[in-house]
Formats: structure tokens, sequence, C-alpha cells
């Protein structure tokens, strides 16, 4: 089944302890998309700037994915510029210039309306509310957001979440929005706003899946080398989506499924961070997926307890 995301495409200028980046493919659309291309249809709703390179677009049109949401308006595309330090956890946001995204109004072409699975990637949550005026019935509705968008737009927040069945955050985030500190108080004042299940990405620490009656702990993949955290996130919600998207037509969204799109999601985001920007995603083959996810099982798997002091 196909999947509609909307959200940023960007170009990031990175600063990580491994290197600097000026001008790179980013935005959170870009990661999503180029993910989830690995699992089905995607259709993409975005806006770029006169300066977006060519081949980018080449890039995404060779993924798969479909382009007839995004549109080219007059002006400098999206920019973001973020640092790292040695803990890699969270990015610092150096600059954020909204440039084309001031005056995007998302307008879904009519194919897009009737798309079982939506992602609303990390835009102003008015932009994301739009999206939603305009899908008719949507099997299920994801969201992501970040601080920029907690802190200067709570009130518009606070209505696209209560329309979104789940949302991706990162645990700072979740402090933010929730104002308490534990992961699992945060994660239950969330589900009280709206959604009926919330993902708490934790960097290295993995993520969390939260709904009223269960919780799921997915670990990050230990890896040696770790370049570039930017747009984990985002890969993870492309894995996360990609998996429920490609799940089969009768597409029940059940825990089983929830667990292996965790698990997908944690695979997936493994390989964006190895190297800059997205030149990891650009040449991973699926047969590496199907491996890692092999070592996730390997990795989290543990027999039965049996009895204690005998
Ligand atoms: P993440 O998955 O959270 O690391 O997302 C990283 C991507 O988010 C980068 O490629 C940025 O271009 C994009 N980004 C950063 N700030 C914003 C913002 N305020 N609105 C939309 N996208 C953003």
């Amino acid at each position: 089944m196909s999947l509609l995301v909307v959200g940023s495409i960007a170009l990031d200028s990175l600063e990580t302890p491994f290197g600097k980046k000026e001008d790179v493919l980013g935005g959170s659309a870009t990661y999503f998309s180029t993910t989830a291309s690995f699992f089905g249809p995607v259709q993409l709703v975005a806006v770029i700037g006169e300066d977006f390179p060519e081949s980018h677009l080449q890039f995404l049109r060779g993924r798969g994915i479909d382009l007839e949401g995004l549109t080219r308006e007059a002006g400098r595309t999206f920019r973001w510029k973020g640092k790292y330090g040695w803990e890699l956890n969270e990015a610092q946001t150096l600059d954020t210039q909204l440039n084309v995204f001031e005056s995007f109004s998302p307008n879904l072409p009519a194919a897009y309306r009737e798309t079982p699975y939506v992602f609303l990637g990390n835009i102003h949550p008015e932009l994301q509310s739009r999206v939603l005026d305009q899908v008719k019935s949507p099997k299920l509705v994801a969201a992501d957001t970040m601080n920029f968008w907690i802190q200067g737009s709570r009130p518009a927040l606070l209505k696209t979440l209560q329309r979104v069945n789940l949302l991706f955050i990162n645990d700072a985030e979740a402090r933010q929005l929730s104002g308490e500190h534990n992961v699992v108080k945060a994660a239950r004042a969330i589900l009280a706003m709206g959604p009926s299940r919330v993902v708490i990405k934790r960097g290295e620490h993995g993520a969390l899946l939260f709904d009223q009656d269960h919780i799921f702990a997915c670990p990050a993949f230990p890896l040696s080398e770790v370049f570039d955290p930017t747009g984990a996130g985002d890969t993870f919600a492309g894995g996360f989506m990609g998996t429920l998207a490609s799940s089969g037509a009768s597409g029940k969204v059940d825990q089983q499924l929830l667990r292996k799109a965790m698990v997908m999601g944690s695979v997936m985001a493994s390989f964006t961070v190895e190297k800059f920007s997205l030149e990891r995603l650009r040449e991973v083959q699926r047969p590496e997926i199907h491996a890692r996810f092999a070592e996730f099982k390997k990795l989290t798997h543990f027999d039965d307890l049996g009895p204690l002091g005998g």
C-alpha cells in the first residue's frame, strides 16, 4: 500500500567531530522517502527553491519516489545548519532558514488524497494540519516534530496532535512537549494529547514504543563507526512506516507488526548514521538490510529464566 509523506527538503550544512559539509542533501521528507522507497510506493509533498540541484531530483526519481506533489518555487531552498558534539546524540541548531517554506501551502494531487498511510514529517504544524484537511479517511497518520516547533508553534502543534495516531519524537523533545522529565511519564502525557501511540527515540540508546497497554523497547544497533546522526529520526520513521505500509492487504496494525516496524526503523537508522547526509542510504542494498535485521534478532534474543536459586 502506498505511503504519503509531507516534510522538508533541505540543503544542510553539517559539522560533526569527524568533518564538515556545506549544502548537502537533507530534510525530513528526503530521509523518510528515500528509506520508505525500499519497502513500497511513496508519494512526496514538499517544496524546493530555484537553487535545488537537478542531480538530487534525479536521485529521488531514481528511487521510484512519486514527485507529483513536489513544487519548485521562486526563492531559495530551506536550509538548516547543525552541529554535533562528541556524544553525537543531539544536534545543536546553528541556523534555520525557512526560505520557500515561509509561503508554502501543500496542495495534494488528486491521486494522493486516498493514500492509506500518512507521515507528517518535521515542518510547521499548521502545514501538517493542512495536509490532513486534504486526505480522505487514512488508515494511519503518523507525525514527527522538533524543539523548533514545540517552542515556537505550540498551540498549532497541539491541534495537529489531536488528529495524529502515532507520534515520533526524541526524548529531549518529549520532555519539552510534556513538561515531564521521566520518559514514561512524558509518554503518558503525550498519549493524553491525542496520539494513541508514541515512539520516543533515544539516539544510541534505542527507541521505546508506548500505547495505553504496552511498552516495547528496541536498542540501537551497536556500531563501531557513527559519523553523522542527521536524519536518523526520519530514517527510523521511514523504515517503521514502510514496514507497516508493506505489511499486506489485511494491513492489521497489531503489536507484532509494530515491533517489527520498530526494529526495521532501527535497522535503517543504523545505516544512515554511518556516513554523511544520505551517502550510506544511497548505496545500501536489500541483502544488507536483511542481514542487519537478522543481527538485531540475535542481539536481543534470550531464553526464559527457569527456576531461581536451584
Ligand atoms: P533528524 O532525523 O531529526 O536528524 O532530521 C534532520 C533533518 O531535519 C535535517 O536534514 C534538516 O534539514 C531537517 N530540519 C531541521 N530543522 C528543521 C525544521 N525546523 N523544519 C523542518 N525540517 C528541519
